[in-house]
């Protein structure tokens, strides 16, 4: 190492400010010790990636973001800086870009060195107690504009929402007026406690003033934002026991805005947001208000359906369709897919799409998924009493219910109760709902495995599966997903169906092709290996009475 580069090792070991040595390219080489003390990150967690944006075109995630004007490349440039720590925080600072240049001008490095301790916010040690709201300890409005536009400029970047929520208790002044302000600010503490317990850690929930909190939220879909919401509202109305013997209903109101939406800049989305808690108050308060009408709707045709749902499972209108399975060498019925469908009195048959998503977000899937179960071996057995050939009955299964501690106990008792064989009954699980589960989902799955319960991976094709990880859980059937299925004069759907079929037979597993509608692709999955076929071309799904006559018949002649 010659003299200059060990002076330099020296100085990144021993400076107090975080520095980072890109290349010409503006891709990170290293940092030095106090980059990794302010953010948590390593040189391994970064190196290669990009330091600041300086072309708009890019959508790769820079290291630093630079707020008031962009860095640009060739130049040096001083201001606020930002870093999202390893913790998903954001670290802010005051510092330089600077350009190295050879001999001729051309940038051979760019360096970054940041000042802890020199962003508005303060000093990291002092954690910025003059932006700390003294009686509950959460930011204040002051803290909360700065987030909030952090918040901002990252969600510009990744192009993602953000939700900012204005959270008023409802008549604050009865508690004060009643019971005194002592009280009174011991409900404001509680409720700020309420909602850092109702939230996140990645969310900011803030004091803004008297008896107004702020939530600013990153927001993945509208249902994040609705089911926050709920959960506030629901926490908040728990009773306080201020103290002894002295117990305080509060509800709240909370408006809603969202960006980018409903306004670009937090000023704009405080005030929509404002605005909309107001609505919320003067109507009647204990709910939440978006600020945008055609969410309101959104969120209201959620609430109403959840309620139907509860009713239709207490009024018994769910009923199940059932799809055969087809054989396509002999066009033998060798199966059944269980569907669900609504009976609705008002609006006749709901399909699932309609409701199963709503069903799943609120958790009431696992009622419904449990009458799906117990339904359909109670029908399986029926058929086999009638003395109908015996067919595999297979029924979809929710994330949620994969999680439930005690769906292995609710299969087995359907089977106990029914008394059906084990082998008739399959389990089809999506592919991204068995890899969101994978750990918890491998143990259960093996349990049904250890007693002949099939389980096939639904829609397959269309998740992300790891294909090692794929080989050890415990499964029978791959379904192909109707996407492709339905799709294969596309050479590349084509293709995946190929693949997919000799994966098949590779993992030494069933294969089923699902959304066949006409000859030609049952021709097409048979010539290359697939030959149990699900789709419109053999039948839609149907009722029972009318699957039970196809069953009499045991196939469906169409070759
Ligand atoms: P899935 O499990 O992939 O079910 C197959 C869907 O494809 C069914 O739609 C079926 O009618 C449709 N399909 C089958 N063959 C064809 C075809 O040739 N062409 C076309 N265009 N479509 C075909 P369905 O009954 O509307 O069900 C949709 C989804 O709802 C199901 O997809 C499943 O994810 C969910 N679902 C249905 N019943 C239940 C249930 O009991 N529990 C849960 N958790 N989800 C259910
Ligand atoms: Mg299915
Ligand atoms: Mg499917």
């Amino acid at each position: 190492m010659n003299t200059d580069s060990a002076l330099l090792n020296t100085l990144l070991e021993i400076s107090e400010d975080a520095i980072i040595v890109s290349d010409e390219c503006c891709r990170v080489l290293r940092v030095n010790p106090t980059f990794n003390k302010c953010t948590g990150l390593d040189a391994k967690e970064v190196k290669g990636r990009i330091l600041v944006q300086h072309d708009s075109s890019s959508r790769e995630e820079p290291l630093l973001e630079t707020v008031e004007k962009p860095y640009g490349k060739g130049s040096s440039w001083t201001g606020l800086i930002h870093i999202r720590k390893k913790d998903g925080t954001v670290f802010t600072a005051n510092g330089d870009i600077l350009t190295v240049n050879d001999g001729q001008g051309n940038p051979i490095r760019h360096i970054a060195v940041l000042r802890p301790g020199t962003s508005p916010e303060g000093h990291p040690n002092d954690k910025g107690s003059r932006q700390l709201d003294p009686l509950t300890n959460l930011p204040n409005r002051f803290l909360l504009d700065d987030r909030l536009e952090q918040a901002l400029i990252v969600s510009r970047r990744i192009k993602k929402s953000v939700a900012l929520f204005t959270i008023g208790l409802d008549r604050f002044i009865t508690v004060n007026d009643g019971l005194g302000f002592a009280i009174g600010d011991m409900v404001l503490k509680k409720m700020g406690e309420r909602l850092q317990e109702a939230s996140r850690r990645s969310d900011t929930i803030a004091r803004l003033s008297g008896d107004i909190f702020s939530l600013v939220m990153a927001v993945t879909s509208d249902n994040d934002t609705v089911l926050l919401a709920e959960k506030i509202l629901k926490i908040i109305s728990e009773p306080f026991f201020v103290v002894e013997g002295n117990e305080v209903i509060m509800t709240a109101s909370i408006g809603i805005s969202i960006f980018p939406a409903d306004g670009e800049d937090a000023a704009s989305l405080l005030k929509r947001s404002e605005s909309a808690m107001r609505h919320a108050k003067k109507t009647g308060g204990k709910k939440y208000q978006f600020f945008a009408g055609e969410m309101n709707t959104r969120a209201k045709h959620r609430i109403e359906t959840e309620n139907n749902i509860r009713h239709a499972l207490e009024q018994n209108e769910f009923l199940l369709y059932y799809q055969p399975k087809i054989d396509t060498k002999n066009e033998a019925i060798i199966g059944a897919e269980a569907l669900i469908r609504w009976n609705n009195p008002a609006r006749g048959l709901i399909p699932p799409g309609e409701f199963i998503p709503i069903a799943e977000e609120s958790g009431l899937i696992l009622q419904v998924g449990a009458w799906v179960l117990r339904r359909a071996c109670k029908q399986c057995k029926d058929w086999l009493d009638e003395g109908l050939k015996p067919i595999r009955i297979s029924i979809n299964v929710a994330s949620h219910q994969l999680r439930s501690s005690d769906f292995a106990d609710q299969v087995i008792a359907a089977l106990k109760e029914t008394g059906i064989p084990p082998n008739l009954l399959e389990l089809e699980i999506t592919e991204s709902n068995m890899m969101d589960n994978s750990i918890a989902c491998m143990k259960v799955l093996q349990t049904f495995r250890d007693r002949g319960i099939h389980i096939s991976i639904d829609d397959f094709g269309t998740g992300y599966s790891c294909l090692s990880y794929l080989s050890r859980f415990p499964i029978t059937t791959l379904k192909i997903d109707r996407a492709f299925v339905n799709n294969l004069q596309d050479s590349n759907n084509a293709e995946v169906t190929r693949a997919i079929i000799s994966l098949s037979h590779s993992l030494k597993l069933d294969v089923i092709a699902e959304g066949a509608e006409v000859a030609d692709q049952v021709k097409f999955l048979g010539i290359h290996g697939c030959t149990v076929v699900q789709g419109f071309f053999y039948s839609k799904p149907v009722s029972a009475e009318v699957f039970e006559k196809m069953l009499r018949v045991g196939y469906i002649r169409k070759g």
